[in-house]
């Protein structure tokens, strides 16, 4: 189905671009006639990156992070501590967690969640390698870095009982009121689970 009135090449570009996610249609229509309008500082530099990234970035066999090497870099750094390992559910996440600093261990990529209405079954997930990692002697603590949705909590909740039995400390992340968070502002779900997880002062 055409899109435009233009020719095959942007057609295919239109087409290739509504294929991202959050652009329909119609923003890529709009995002194609901005690459069109600016070829050189902005279209042929991206077409560069884009088969630069293809053509090095791989997924790392041991944690499922997408880097030039395999191992990843965050697999091989010398100064990061051997002995946690934080399970999140996308690359994405493992980006979040490295803007913040918030966490110097090691990472697993699950790729994706669990999700009976998706067909999403523990099979299609990145689990078996989870647990071979979990098993070895220096692991210490798995922290289980899922997102607090339905889903999220329902994979966190299979991999406790997976890894229920090994050596280590299985924790998850901390429910509550976020950094400036004024309690009026907060959605129910948020504040009760701040409310659950409270603690001594
Ligand atoms: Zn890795």
């Amino acid at each position: 189905m055409a899109t435009s009135s233009a020719g095959p090449e942007i057609e295919r570009l239109i087409q290739l671009l509504a294929k991202l996610p959050g652009l329909g249609p119609r923003s890529a229509r709009r995002a194609a006639l901005h690459l069109l309008k600016k070829q050189d500082a902005l279209m042929r530099p991206m077409a560069e990156a884009l088969s630069d990234a293809a053509d090095k970035i791989t997924a790392c066999s041991i944690c499922g992070n997408l880097d030039v090497s395999d191992p990843c870099s965050i697999c091989t750094a010398p100064g990061r501590e051997p002995t946690t390992i934080c399970v999140v559910e996308t690359v994405g996440d493992i980006w979040a967690l490295e803007r913040a600093a918030a966490f110097k261990g090691r990472y697993h990529v699950l790729g994706g969640v669990l999700s009976p209405l998706d067909g999403v079954r523990p099979e299609d997930l990145n689990i078996g390698k989870l647990l071979d990692r979990a098993a070895k002697p220096e692991i210490k603590e798995i922290v289980l870095a899922l997102n607090a949705t339905v889903d999220g909590q329902t994979t966190a909740h299979y991999l406790a009982d997976r890894l229920d039995g090994l050596d280590v400390s299985i924790t998850s992340l901390a429910r509550g009121v976020p950094v400036g968070g004024e309690l009026d502002y907060l959605d129910d779900g948020t504040l009760t689970a701040a409310f659950k997880s409270r603690r001594p002062a």
